[in-house]
């Protein structure tokens, strides 16, 4: 450490733990605070879940495929290192996609959004719904809003809007691909705020969706579409992983280094490593998984760390399985397909990998990504790796119309790697905010805390170390 200059430390190197990473060196700069920046990351590469890699010429993504444009801080990340050139959106012509339902793909109704329709010919004309299930979320134009505050479970927001066939049909899978959880558990303000907003501004979900459709196309005919919904980066998500290590030339990464207890002493964090040693810091952020940030506070807050222990985490699989073109019937003409629980299959979703972006696969192949786990998975995702690619694959071909068997399979699991929001999330992470602000120089970053999109975490990020700039700058220099 230079004379005068102090420490940050940023325990976790997924996408969250690099940005702050970034954030911090770009304000230390700003500021003209002198500070040594180290990021320990517990695996032998960074990146957390974002993983893309190639195989049979295509370009696979093991974790995230893509994150949303309407959230601003992914594309600002993007815009800010340089990345904004590699942007794509979705391939315009394959923007449905579809819901299996008796073991056969409809088309997921143009217009519906996540949750209830915005325009009602293609819903009124779908298969997807029953007449009874179609009035039923009709009567979502006249039902009165909610009385009483408080958060409530997003599935019985959809039962009491929409109707129960609303939930099962689509709500259910739609939210278990994104989630991979059971809507019934899952904070409806902590997912999908929007909705929650809809409902007390506009009292019905569909005429408030049909406004936003008609003010979004009246804003796209004034400007332009500026992007499509979905982006990804033309050589795949780890660009992003990337272009941020680039930029951390000034710090010190240490992959390989797991953090395993935390301490103060001196005015000091130690922080302790496995295998032995301890590191010292003035500020910390940690972009952990909260079940790994929960061992860590043990000691020095325990309410903080009870908190973490109790947010859920689920697990899932992705299976990428490059075929040739003339082995798959299915036209995949669209981004893919949900699964609901009650179709009773390990497989959640699929992805049209190869149709959703440019680039994924040559010519004469196909490119696809199964999902499996979530609430209703974890009996699959016991299964040994061969099994559960078979399991998968079975799955995949009668629905798709698959013959013989894939070039190129590659199952990657993720232990607890998704974060549920259950119901009163967000109560709890004010108190999780409040105790670690209570702690001096610390600041909580990553997916477990306020969206578990990539926009989320760069915006998390971003905002821990906001906070912790400023309390670092309000420390007298170090003693040289
Ligand atoms: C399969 C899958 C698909 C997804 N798809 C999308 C998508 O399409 N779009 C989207 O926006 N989001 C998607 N997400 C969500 C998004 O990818 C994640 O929420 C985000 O990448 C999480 O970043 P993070 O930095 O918070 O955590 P992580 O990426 O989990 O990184 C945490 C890091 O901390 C490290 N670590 C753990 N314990 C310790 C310790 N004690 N000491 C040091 N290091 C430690 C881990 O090794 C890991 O590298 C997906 C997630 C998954 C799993």
């Amino acid at each position: 450490m230079t004379p005068g200059s102090r420490r940050a430390v940023v325990l976790g190197g997924g996408v969250a733990g690099l940005a702050a990473c970034f954030r911090l060196l770009q304000g230390a700069r700003e500021r003209g605070l002198p500070l040594e920046v180290v990021l320990l990351e517990a695996s032998l590469r960074v990146g957390g879940a974002i993983e893309t890699a190639r195989a049979g010429g295509c370009l696979l993504e093991k974790g995230p495929d893509c994150f949303l444009s309407v959230k601003p801080e992914g594309v600002a990340l993007c815009r800010e290192l340089g990345l904004e050139g590699q942007l794509i959106g979705t391939r315009p012509e394959c923007r449905r996609s579809f819901i299996l339902r008796g073991g056969r793909l409809h088309p997921v109704p143009a217009g519906f959004y996540l949750l209830a329709p915005s325009s009602l010919t293609p819903f009124v004309t779908s298969p997807v719904f029953s007449p009874l299930g179609k009035l039923r979320m009709a009567l979502d134009l006249v039902l009165p809003r909610r009385r009483g505050a408080g958060d409530e479970s997003l599935a019985s927001f959809v039962r009491r809007r929409l109707g129960r066939e609303a939930l099962d049909r689509m709500a259910q899978p739609m939210v278990a691909g994104i989630y991979a959880a059971d809507p019934e558990e899952l904070s409806l303000e902590a997912t999908m705020p929007q909705f929650l907003e809809m409902e007390r501004r506009h009292r019905s979900v569909i005429l408030a969706l049909r406004r936003r459709v008609a003010q979004a196309r009246g804003a796209a005919a004034a400007s332009g579409p500026r992007y499509a919904l979905f982006l990804s980066l033309a050589g795949g998500m780890e660009t992003l992983v990337e272009a941020l290590r680039e930029r951390l030339l000034g710090a010190s990464l240490r992959c390989g280094a797991r953090a395993v207890g935390l301490r103060r002493e001196g005015g000091r964090w130690r922080v302790g490593l496995e295998g032995g040693g301890e590191l010292e810091a003035d500020a910390l952020c940690a972009a952990l998984p909260a079940h790994a940030g929960s061992k860590l506070f043990g000691e020095v807050s325990p309410r903080l760390s009870a908190l973490l222990g109790g947010i859920p985490y689920g697990s899932v699989a992705t299976l990428n399985l490059v075929f040739r073109r003339d082995r798959v019937a299915h036209p995949l003409d669209g981004t893919g397909f949900v699964v609901p629980a009650a179709e009773g299959r390990p497989l959640m979703a699929c992805s049209f990998s190869s149709s959703k972006f440019a680039g994924r696969a040559p010519e004469g192949k196909v490119l696809l990504r199964a999902f499996a786990g979530g609430a209703r998975g974890g009996e699959a995702l016991a299964l040994a790796e061969g099994e559960l690619i078979r399991r998968l694959v079975e799955d995949l071909r009668p629905v798709l119309g698959l013959s013989g068997e894939p070039e190129e399979a590659l199952l990657q699991r993720y232990g607890r790697a998704m974060p549920h929001y259950t119901v009163g999330h967000l109560g709890r992470v004010e108190e999780m905010e409040r105790l670690a602000a209570e702690l001096p120089g610390v600041a909580l970053a990553g997916s477990a805390y306020r969206g578990v999109g990539i926009p989320d975490c760069a915006a998390g990020a971003a905002a821990a170390v906001a906070r912790l700039l400023d309390q670092l700058a309000g420390l007298a220099p170090a003693a040289g």
